[in-house]
């Protein structure tokens, strides 16, 4: 199937199920009234001169057009290009020309960015670029005024490109993946699948349609299952996610863990009735044991799922089963995902890893991007000739075929010639009662080469622990060169749009 012929089998099956709520303006569609809007948009694309393998642009906050354009761009054969709402003039202007942008829709605006303000001030400097069309405003009536029925194009593959989504920018610039309707169409269908997805589940996603996360393991894997998409604010709330879920009796939640943490941390978060919820992902960034269990047993999710992937797979490469333990659950990512090949190599050598030892992690399958866009070299520095797709995450496959993430190669500290992985120090604190968050980083050291620090947000900003209390904390329970020999207090970490914390500005800002 194609995106757009899997909209309308849905359509066909379950006309009159709800398909999609927007909590903030109270909208909502049924299966039957999406597909027709979805039409409406994808003639008034068609009339407008977009075709197939053109770029549409999207840089726009969650909300219902986000998926409408979604799928009509799909119905269409056209590829479009997710635009990080965080970004500014320099970095949009830099998209437009790299993915040769001819349409691009976006949000009027957004807390204080003014989208149309900064689309004017570049646009000179885009030839590519015909019209711009804003969300809620007389240009997307305008568009949809020249739709007029019309045959939709008959000759769409599935393995034609429909999208570029850009990586999270967590570790450098950001990448753009350009994936195939089979690709993610697939991907978020075996998502779905895994957390037993039906026409009945109303999956709140609090997460950036923007992202992989949000329009993959959110929207496809819901609407290829007839589940309802329920967008609780443009962007994350606690609060509002909340709210989302209980008056709309949402059955499933996403986020990423540092959105979990927030809900759990609200004054009155005992005060919201989660009783509808089964199931949900926290997927993106190590998922703190502390914080599963507690989404499992205050948040209701008994069934909540790890997700493990990046977006030049489309995303997910493993995932936690319904029937896991909780030690699966909590101390893994899953298993791998039906028709995807995982190995784990020595990343020096390329061998393949017994399993029970560290390693990259590297997979293959129908998941893998066709490419980055434009981009031969980079391609080939991450997918091998044989297609294998290399990771940079370090992971262990254990006898039982689950696979646990260490870290990212890039965060590993190598201190006097040990190597730390962060992860194992952050899970060990987050255990600790004046520790609301914490990220470990390495950082220069005249001596070793790099020392252990610990960036923490404490529970109570009046009571912050000291590098006393954290190293008594670690005393005989860590091995001594992995103890933090720095603690600095924070009030927030510096995060990607995705919710990823980005540890090179940690360690740029705490270095030297
Ligand atoms: P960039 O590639 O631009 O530096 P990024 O890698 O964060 O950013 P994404 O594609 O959004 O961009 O994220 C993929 C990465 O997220 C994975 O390579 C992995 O490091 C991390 N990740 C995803 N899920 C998990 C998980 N469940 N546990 C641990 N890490 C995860
Ligand atoms: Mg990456």
């Amino acid at each position: 199937d194609t995106i757009g012929d899997n909209l309308a089998r849905t359509a066909a099956t379950w006309p009159d199920r709800e398909a999609l709520v927007d909590v903030p303006s109270g909208r909502r569609w049924t299966y039957g009234q999406l597909l027709v809007d979805v039409d409406e948009l994808a003639y008034a694309l068609l009339a407008s001169g977009v075709g197939k393998g053109d770029r549409v642009g999207i840089w726009a906050v969650n909300g219902p057009e986000w998926v409408l354009v979604q799928y009509a761009t799909a119905r269409i054969g056209a590829i479009m290009v997710n635009i990080n709402p965080a970004y500014r003039t320099h970095e949009v202007e830099y998209v437009l020309k790299q993915a040769g942008i001819s349409l691009l829709f976006a949000s009027l605006g957004h807390k204080a960015s003014d989208y149309r303000a900064m689309v004017d001030e570049v646009r000179g400097n885009c030839p590519d670029l015909r019209e711009a069309v804003y969300f809620g405003s007389p240009s997307w009536d305008a568009l949809l005024a020249r739709a007029v029925p019309a045959e939709l194009p008959g000759d769409l593959s599935c393995d034609d490109a429909v999208n570029i989504q850009y990586t999270s920018g967590t570790t450098g610039f950001p990448k753009g993946a350009t994936l195939s309707h089979h690709n993610i169409l697939n991907n978020g269908y075996f998502v779905g699948e895994l957390i037993a997805y039906t026409e009945q589940d109303r999956v709140c996603l609090p997460v950036p349609f923007y992202h992989c996360f949000g329009m993959v393991m959110g929207n496809l894997a819901a609407t290829s299952h007839g589940a309802c998409i329920v967008i609780p604010a443009p962007s994350f709330e606690p609060r509002a996610t909340l709210e989302a879920v209980q008056r709309e009796r949402c059955t499933s939640l996403y986020g990423v863990p540092t959105m979990f943490i927030a809900e759990l941390n609200l004054p009155d978060f005992a005060s919201y009735d989660l009783s509808s919820l089964r199931t949900g992902i926290m997927a993106g960034s190590p998922c703190p044991v502390e914080v599963m269990k507690r989404v499992v047993s205050e948040m209701n999710m008994a069934e909540v799922s790890i997700c493990y992937g990046m977006t030049e797979t489309s995303p997910v490469s493993t995932q936690t089963r319904r029937d896991d333990d909780l030690e699966h659950r909590t101390g893994t990512v899953g298993r791998v995902l039906p028709h995807v090949e995982v190995k784990i190599v020595d990343p020096a050598t390329g061998v393949t890893q017994p399993r029970g030892t560290a390693g990259e992690l590297c997979t293959r399958g129908y998941s893998v991007m066709l490419g980055y866009w434009n981009e031969p070299e980079k391609t080939a520095e991450a997918v091998d000739p044989a297609r294998w797709m290399h990771t940079g995450d370090l992971a262990v496959m254990r006898e039982d075929g689950y696979v646990e993430i260490v870290g990212r190669i890039k965060d590993m500290i190598i201190r006097g010639g040990e190597n730390i992985y962060p992860r194992e120090i952050e899970e060990f604190l987050y255990a600790h009662p004046k520790i609301a968050d914490v990220q470990v980083i390495g950082v220069p050291h005249e001596r070793y080469g790099e020392e252990v620090l610990a960036c923490v947000i404490p529970r109570d900003s009046a009571d912050p622990p000291t590098l006393e209390d954290v190293r008594a904390f670690c005393e005989g329970q860590l091995a001594h060169y992995k103890i933090p020999a720095g603690v600095r207090i924070l009030d927030t970490f510096p995060m990607t749009v995705s919710g990823k914390v980005r540890k090179i500005e940690l360690r740029e800002r705490f270095t030297g």
